[in-house]
């Protein structure tokens, strides 16, 4: 069941926890710290946003670090094995706090909980955790952690309904950039994916509370908007007869102020010309604000068979018309994908088929996955492709994408951009590092008060990755 539900500040659970963190705070004087880890996707980093707007209101305090943590919640990602395993790792290493600290409270939440196998595997083999939820109630978060206090005992919440909460406490991570969700949950079943599983049905916000929340975030100075949803492109669906994604985004646009507004996912069967004519129209120089000329359309793989098993309902040819009015619509737009090698029973034809899609298309970026067996998936019981097999394609879809990305970016030299300048380069402390429009890294020198701004950079050098410039 789905259902929309709204984060009530002061109900007897948040009360509960509070009067148990003013009591630290007393006796302490300081008060108890919540350290949120967050694995996964951007769909994860916005909930748990949102985590940390309920612990802040129920007097935690953020910490940086476990070591300092009164209370630590664990956000966790099932889409592939290697996030379940390193969850499963460093909640392990937990073991040593909860023996210093008794008091310590441990919860891990998120997709691979909502898995009834891994929710045992937490429940039998890592006694110190002390409460378990999925990913259906995020707004339940506060009755989850008081029932583990009150009870002083473990405590379980396998998913049983599917809720789309409002009115959240949010802290955000960041003050210029805003991640909204606008959907939660995917009807799609494609044959590989544990999603629909572990985040239930689609189920829209309703547009009001998206468009207040767009406006809230402008008027404090947000320089970037990222509408979140499994599939964007379903927005609205079960909830209003004509009303879509594209009509969202132009209402959108109708918030007047200097900030990109970028989105994802989208799914290609459901991407309309109609959203394509939206973006077209909202993605000039002088649009304020601006729908930034970059698509991110996931195509897994490109060969028709696979396509076919992997439950998509697009084919080569039709993936192929969608980016051609793209690319007429928005002659410069840049564009990214997402590609699985080695899907069950794809053979060397299947993957050269990718390969060309690569080159037909020219992505600017994608994101590439080798196939992950996933539990209860249709896919699970199909022919599997060995694992030799699997590396060996996927270094040469690397190696196929890298060569177009930097072809790409050397078309960047000698070009002025526009950057969102997000923070002090990882590498060079002496860099700062933001992204333009297209979502293209940009590494420059500067001082630190330019983040946060939009500052404009010429670039001189382009690599695979990024490209580097200078102030202008
Ligand atoms: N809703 C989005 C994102 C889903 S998960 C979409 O439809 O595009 C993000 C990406 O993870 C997917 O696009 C897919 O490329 C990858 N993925 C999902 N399941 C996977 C699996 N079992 N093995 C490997 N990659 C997977
Ligand atoms: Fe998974 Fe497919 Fe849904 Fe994306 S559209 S979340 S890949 S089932």
């Amino acid at each position: 069941m789905i259902y929309t539900t709204k984060f009530d500040a002061s109900s007897p659970d948040v009360k509960f926890v509070k009067k148990m963190t003013d009591a630290y705070y007393e006796k302490n004087g300081k008060r108890p710290g919540v350290f949120i880890r967050t694995f996964g996707c951007q769909q994860n980093e916005a909930d748990s946003e949102r985590y940390m707007g309920m612990a802040v209101l129920m007097g935690y305090e953020k910490v940086e670090t476990e070591e300092k943590a009164s209370l630590i919640l664990y956000n966790t990602c099932a889409v592939r094995e290697h996030a379940e395993l390193k969850a499963l790792s460093i909640t392990g290493q937990l073991k040593h706090l909860k023996a210093q600290n008794p008091d310590l409270k441990i919860g891990i939440c998120g997709c691979m909980v909502a898995q009834e196998h891994r929710l045992n595997d937490i429940k039998n083999k890592y006694p110190y955790v002390d409460f378990l939820f999925g990913t259906g109630s995020h707004e339940k978060f506060p009755y989850y952690l008081a029932e583990s206090m009150r009870k002083r005992k473990r405590v379980f919440y396998p998913d049983e309904s599917y809720s789309i909460p409002e009115n959240m406490p949010v802290r955000r991570e960041s003050t210029f950039k805003g991640w909204i969700s606008i959907m939660n949950g995917c009807n799609n079943f494609c044959t590989y994916c544990v999603v629909p599983y572990v985040r239930g049905r689609e189920r829209s916000r309703c547009r009001e509370n998206i468009l207040a929340e767009v406006e809230e975030l402008v008027k404090n100075g947000c320089k970037e908007i990222t509408l979140l949803g499994q599939n964007v492109n379903s927005y609205g669906k079960g909830l209003y007869d004509d009303y879509g994604f594209a009509d969202l985004l132009s209402d959108i646009c109708k918030i007047k102020g200097d900030y990109w507004i970028r989105f994802m996912t989208s799914h290609p069967k459901d991407a309309s010309h109609k959203l394509i004519d939206v973006i077209a129209e909202n993605c000039g120089d002088d649009c304020q604000p601006k729908i930034v000329k970059q698509f991110h359309l996931p195509l897994q793989s490109g060969s028709d068979a696979i396509l076919h098993k992997m439950n998509r309902h697009y084919g080569r040819k039709t993936y192929l018309s969608l980016i051609g009015y793209m690319k007429e619509k928005i002659p410069d737009i840049a564009l990214s994908t997402d590609i699985i090698v080695g899907f069950p029973t794809e053979t060397e034809e299947d993957f050269l088929d990718t390969l060309s899609m690569l080159e037909a298309v020219r992505y600017d970026a994608f994101f590439s996955f080798i196939y992950s067996i996933r539990r209860g998936t249709p896919a699970e019981t199909m022919e599997q492709v060995p694992d030799a097999v699997k590396k060996e394609r996927f270094s040469r879809l690397l190696e196929t994408q890298n060569r177009i990305s930097l072809e790409k970016n050397k078309e960047y030299v000698g070009k002025r951009e526009r950057v969102l300048v997000e923070g002090r380069s990882k590498t060079d402390e002496k860099m700062l590092t933001g992204r333009n429009e297209k979502n293209r890294l940009v590494h420059f020198e500067g001082d630190d008060s330019l983040i946060g701004t939009f500052v404009n950079v010429k670039i001189i050098t382009a690599d695979t990755y990024c490209l580097t410039g200078e102030l202008v």
